[in-house]
């Protein structure tokens, strides 16, 4: 199976103004942020990690976008705060490392960034409510790169 990182130019799991936020990290507001983030320059390509169907394709936060793929045996990804310009539509097929976006602009000075959300078991439908079975989101993941690395085993070397 062909595996990519889902955005080669990312620079860190860190904002350089904010605190970390990780999987499960809580936001100033109260509410728990349900993905990580991986910072990268503003319209830097974002990758489809495997080849997948896309669930859902719509307006997602700040004038951003998100892209949710059915990776099949990878569970299903919502690419979040992406930009609009040249994301798949819902129910269209893509392939492994296909560009499915952009890094989107988030303003309010918020460094841009791939907001990433993992959900365990098979995509049935439009992705209304990700609490409800069988998307089950995944909290024991901490960090971005874990998360990717456990996905794609392109760096642990002991991930098969
Ligand atoms: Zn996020």
């Amino acid at each position: 199976m062909n595996k990519f990182w889902p955005v080669p130019e990312w620079i860190s799991t860190y904002s350089y103004k904010q605190t970390p936020r990780s999987f499960g990290a809580k936001r100033a507001s109260g509410r728990t942020h349900a993905g990580c983030d991986l910072y990268a320059p503003l319209d830097s390509p974002v990758l489809a990690i495997t080849a997948g169907r896309v669930v859902e394709s719509r307006d997602f936060y700040l004038g951003t976008f998100q892209v949710t793929i059915d990776h099949g045996a990878l569970g299903v990804v919502r690419y979040g705060e992406i930009s609009h310009d040249g994301i798949p539509k819902t129910g269209s097929v893509v392939e492994a490392g296909q560009q499915i976006g952009k890094i989107g602009n988030l303003g309010k000075g918020l460094h841009p960034m791939l907001h990433i959300e993992h959900f365990s078991g098979a995509a049935t439908g439009a992705m209304t409510n990700p609490r409800n079975p069988p998307y089950s989101r995944r909290s024991d993941l901490q960090d971005c790169t874990k998360l990717l690395d456990s996905l794609l085993c392109l760096r642990d070397t002991s991930c098969k």
